[in-house]
């Protein structure tokens, strides 16, 4: 069947040329002149508890093609956001981490709108150079090289309100630069939304990581992330009142 562009009334009663003259207009605007994709915040109120993650409730388990049957949700939905801003810790001793860091950011760049921001007020995700503190787990100490937090908070950005997932991503500078990657692109995919691991040592959201550091997304973490990514949600949502 042929594809028929459907335009809006206006340009059907106008023409087409009005419609061309607008858009000219438009992109002839500075991007000085455009709202900031990441404004700073104005005011903030956390509630951890909307972060509180919960088992997903699957109709359709994913099968081979993904792992969604692993990836956990919040009270408040799909911890997502259609636009992410993300703030680096400047100034890591170890001259590798910068660059490992940034090299795993360009690969989630590749597949979501994320932009790297000068100011940790206007990010949801911080990334630190700091090797995580030891956790606890069955009667053990546990260390780990990287790690992630997600808590939930209403964030009052160019005077409206909004709930947004607000993450700390901790990565241990010490390590060798591509396990520094491999810890990034990990920890980054937990970041943007993949709350759970791949059984599968192919994956870069693997719950135990395989001999080589992964470098690059699979298919599953692709499919697993499409995914997440039309599920339900409630972040990133404007609120009509203060909250
Ligand atoms: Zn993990």
């Amino acid at each position: 069947m042929a594809a028929v562009a459907k335009f809006p009334p206006w340009i059907r009663r106008w023409g087409l040329g009005l419609a061309v003259m607008a858009w000219a207009n438009l992109s002839s605007l500075r991007a000085s002149d455009l709202p900031p994709a990441c404004p700073r915040s104005a005011a903030v109120q956390d509630r951890p508890e909307l972060a509180r993650l919960l088992q997903p409730s699957l109709q359709s388990p994913g099968g081979e093609a993904d792992y969604r049957d692993q990836i956990l949700t919040t009270v408040a939905g799909s911890p997502r956001l259609s636009h992410w801003c993300v703030w680096i810790e400047p100034g890591s001793r170890q001259q590798r981490w910068q660059p490992a860091i940034g090299a795993a950011l360009t690969r989630w760049q590749q597949v979501l709108p994320i932009e790297q921001v000068p100011n940790p007020d206007q990010a949801q995700v911080l990334v630190l150079h700091r090797r995580p503190p030891l956790v606890h787990r069955e009667g053990r100490q546990r260390a780990s090289h990287g790690r992630t937090t997600l808590t939930a908070r209403y964030v009052n950005r160019g005077g409206q309100w909004r709930l947004e997932p607000s993450l700390v991503v901790m990565v241990d500078s010490s390590q060798r630069q591509e396990a520094i990657q491999a810890t990034a692109l990990h920890e980054l995919g937990h970041a943007f939304g993949l709350w759970g691991h791949s059984l599968n040592q192919g994956d870069v959201m693997a719950a135990s990581p395989g001999a080589r550091p992964l470098l690059q997304l699979s298919p599953r973490d692709l499919a697993t992330l499409n995914w997440v990514y039309r599920q339900p949600t409630g972040y990133g949502r404007f609120l009509t009142a203060a909250p």
